[in-house]
C-alpha cells in the first residue's frame, strides 16, 4: 500500500548518499567555487591573446583541463544535493548560484575554443603530434570548425548559458515544487498521491479501480499545468532552433545530432523500425496483460501492471547485493568491487521522501567515485533499476580511470548501452537459476514489462512524439499545450492500435519526460538497448572473450564513435541487422510468455 512520504530531514542517514567525497560541508563547497573563479580569471590573464603556436596549444590544453577537473566536483554537488529535496531552498540557492557563476566562467574561457579554432590546422595538428591526449580533443574541435561563431558572439552566447539553460529548471520548478497532488478517494476511501508514488506504484496498483482513479487523479493534476510547462518546452525547442540557425545547420536535426556523431539514417531507423515491427508484439502483450487480469477493456493505464501481481518478490536493499553480485559477477573481481563499494561507501541514495527527483540516475563525477539515484520500493525488478545504475557507474569507473577527462564521455548514442547490459545480464542469471515457470515468467515478464517495454517502448513514443515536434519547429512553426497533447495522442494511437484504448490523460504524457530538455536522448535508449542484447547474447554464448571485449568498450570512453564502438564489440550497427534482430528477440520473449501463462494455467485447472 502506498504511505505518505516522510520530509528528507526525516529520512535515515543509511538510506542516503554520502556527499562527504565531493565536499565535507556547504562552506568548503563555498571555498572551493570562490577559489575557482579566481583561478579562472588568473587563466584567462595568462593565456588569452598567447595561444600561438603547437607548444602554447598544448600548454593552454593543459591548465584547461586542470581546471575543468576542479569544476566537476563543484557542479555535482550543486546538482546532487538538489535532486535529493527540490523542495530544500539552500540547495535552490545554491543550484542558482552555481548556475550564474558557471555561466561567467564559461564565457570567460570562450576565448579558448575561439583562439585555437582561428589557428591554422597545421599547428592544431601539430599540437596533436606533440601530445596525444589532446588528439581527440583537437579532432573534435576542427569538426567544429564550420559552426564556430566570432569570438565576442561565442563570448556573449556563453555568458547567456544558465539562462538558455533555464527551461529545464523551470520545468522541474512547476513539476517537482509547485505540483502538489491531492488524496483520491475509492469507495469512500482516501489514498496518498505525489509524482513518486505514481510512477513508483499506482501505475502498477494490482487493483484496477485503484490504479484508473489514481490515473485520472494524476492526469487531472498534470492539466492544471499543462499550459505553463507546454510554454516552458516551447521556449526550449525555439532556443535550439535558433541556435541551429545562427550557427549554421541545415536542420535543427543536423544540430542536435552533431554531438552525438550519428547520422540521421541511424536515428530515423530507430524510430521507424520499431513503430512499425514492434508494435504487433507489443500489441499481442497488451492483450495477454488484459486476458490475465480478467480486465473488461485494455486501457493506456493499464499498460504498467506485472502479469502476475501475485508473485512479486519483494526484497530488501541487503538482498538486492546478493543478486547483483551473482548477476554481474561474470563482469570480473574489479567490477565486483565497485558494486561492493557502492553499497558500503554509500554511493547510493536510496530513500523515498517529498521532492526527491523521480525516476533514477548514476551520475559520475571524473575524479570522484558515481552517484546513484534511486527511490527503493521493495519490489524485485528494482533489482534491474539498480543493476542499469550500476551500469552506468561500471562505465565511468571504467572510462574516467582509463581516460583523460576530453576523452572520457562517449555519444549519448551509445550511454545506455552498458546499463542495459546489466538488465540483460540480471535477467540472463534469474533465468538459469531457476526452472519453476512461474519465477521463469516473472522474470521474462520483467524484462519485457520493464527493460523492453521502458527502452524500446516509453521512450521511444517519445521519441516518435519528439521527431513530429521538431518537425514543425524545424518548418519555422511552433507549439502549445493543444498541439502537443494531438501529437501525443496520435503516437500513442498509431503504436497501439485497438489493443489499447488510450484513455483521456494519456494524452498528457509529453509532460512527464525530463528527456525532452536534453535533445535527441529518447531514441538513444533503444539504440543503446539494440548493442547491449546483441553482446549479452554473445556472452552468453562465448563467454570470457566476450566480457573482456566489452570491458575494453568501457575502457575506450569517448575516444570512439558509436558506430565503432558497437565494432568493437561485434555489433555492426550501420546495419539494421542489429535492431530487426532484437525486435524479433522481444517477440520470441512474448511468445514464450504467452506459452508459460497457459502452462501454468493447465497446471492449476
Ligand atoms: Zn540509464
Amino acid at each position: 500500500m502506498v504511505k505518505s512520504l516522510p520530509r528528507r530531514s526525516e529520512v535515515p542517514a543509511e538510506e542516503t548518499w554520502d556527499l562527504d567525497s565531493l565536499f565535507a560541508s556547504d562552506k568548503a563547497f563555498d571555498e572551493a567555487l570562490h577559489t575557482l573563479e579566481q583561478e579562472v580569471a588568473e587563466f584567462q590573464k595568462q593565456f588569452k591573446g598567447n595561444i600561438q603556436d603547437a607548444a602554447a596549444v598544448v600548454e593552454v590544453l593543459t591548465s584547461y583541463l586542470a581546471l575543468l577537473e576542479k569544476l566537476v566536483p563543484i557542479s555535482t554537488y550543486s546538482s546532487l544535493s538538489l535532486s535529493t529535496d527540490q523542495t530544500n531552498d539552500e540547495a535552490q540557492m545554491r543550484s542558482s548560484k552555481f548556475g550564474s557563476v558557471s555561466a561567467k566562467m564559461s564565457s570567460q574561457l570562450s576565448f579558448v575554443t575561439s583562439e585555437l579554432l582561428a589557428l591554422p590546422q597545421e599547428t592544431l595538428k601539430s599540437a596533436m603530434k606533440q601530445s596525444a591526449e589532446f588528439e581527440v580533443y583537437l579532432k573534435d574541435l576542427i569538426r567544429r570548425k564550420p559552426h564556430q561563431l566570432h569570438p565576442e558572439v561565442e563570448k556573449t552566447l556563453a555568458a547567456y548559458s544558465s539562462t538558455f539553460s533555464a527551461p529545464y529548471g523551470l520545468y522541474n520548478t512547476t513539476k517537482m515544487v509547485d505540483m502538489a497532488f491531492d488524496d483520491f478517494e475509492v469507495n469512500g476511501q482516501s489514498y496518498p498521491l505525489s509524482y513518486v508514488s505514481f510512477e513508483g506504484d499506482w501505475e502498477a496498483e494490482p487493483d484496477a479501480e485503484l490504479r484508473r482513479t489514481a490515473f485520472t487523479a494524476f492526469s487531472n493534476k498534470l492539466k492544471e499545468y499543462q499550459h505553463t510547462t507546454a510554454k516552458t518546452y516551447d521556449m526550449q525547442l525555439q532556443t535550439e532552433k535558433t541556435t541551429s540557425d545562427l550557427r549554421g545547420y541545415d536542420t535543427i536535426f543536423d544540430y542536435l545530432l552533431f554531438n552525438q556523431e550519428v547520422d540521421r539514417s541511424l536515428y530515423n531507423r530507430q524510430i521507424d523500425l520499431i513503430m512499425t515491427e514492434l508494435a504487433p508484439h507489443m500489441q499481442k502483450y497488451a492483450k495477454l496483460l488484459q486476458k490475465a487480469h480478467g480486465l473488461d477493456k485494455m486501457t493506456f493505464a493499464d499498460l504498467k501492471i506485472s502479469l502476475d501481481p501475485s508473485y512479486e518478490p519483494e526484497i530488501t536493499v541487503e538482498e538486492s547485493k546478493k543478486y547483483i553480485n551473482e548477476a554481474l559477477g561474470i563482469m570480473g573481481n574489479d567490477y565486483l568491487e565497485m558494486v561492493e563499494r557502492s553499497y558500503s561507501e554509500r554511493w547510493i541514495d536510496f530513500a523515498q521522501n517529498i521532492g526527491k527527483s523521480t525516476g533514477a540516475f548514476c551520475s559520475s563525477p571524473y575524479g570522484n567515485h558515481p552517484y546513484i539515484l534511486i527511490s527503493w520500493t521493495g519490489r524485485m525488478n528494482e533489482v534491474f533499476v539498480l543493476a542499469h545504475e550500476l551500469g552506468h557507474a561500471g562505465h565511468f569507473y571504467n572510462a574516467n580511470r582509463a581516460q583523460n577527462l576530453f576523452n572520457a564521455r562517449p555519444s549519448l548514442y551509445f550511454i545506455e548501452a552498458p546499463s542495459t547490459m546489466n538488465e540483460m545480464l540480471v535477467a540472463n542469471h534469474l533465468l538459469q537459476n531457476s526452472e519453476d515457470p512461474k519465477f521463469k515468467r516473472w522474470v521474462i515478464s520483467s524484462i519485457v514489462a520493464r527493460t523492453y517495454y521502458h527502452n524500446f517502448v516509453t521512450h521511444l513514443l517519445e521519441a516518435a512524439y519528439q521527431r513530429k515536434v521538431y518537425e514543425r519547429i524545424d518548418a519555422g512553426q511552433s507549439v502549445n499545450a493543444g498541439v502537443l497533447n494531438s501529437i501525443k495522442r496520435g503516437v500513442l494511437e498509431e503504436f497501439w492500435g485497438d489493443a489499447v484504448e488510450i484513455t483521456p490523460g494519456a494524452e498528457l504524457t509529453w509532460m512527464r519526460q525530463p528527456h525532452y530538455y536534453m535533445g535527441l536522448y529518447p531514441y538513444t535508449y533503444s539504440a543503446g538497448l539494440t548493442i547491449s542484447t546483441q553482446v549479452s547474447k554473445r556472452i552468453l554464448n562465448e563467454g570470457q572473450p566476450a566480457v573482456d571485449e566489452w570491458l575494453e568498450v568501457l575502457k575506450a570512453g569517448g575516444t570512439k564513435t558509436p558506430v565503432e564502438l558497437a565494432q568493437m564489440a561485434g555489433v555492426d550497427i550501420t546495419t539494421e541487422k542489429p535492431l530487426r534482430d532484437t525486435i524479433a528477440y522481444i517477440g520470441e520473449l512474448i511468445d514464450e510468455l504467452v506459452a508459460l501463462t497457459e502452462e501454468i494455467e493447465e497446471v492449476a485447472k
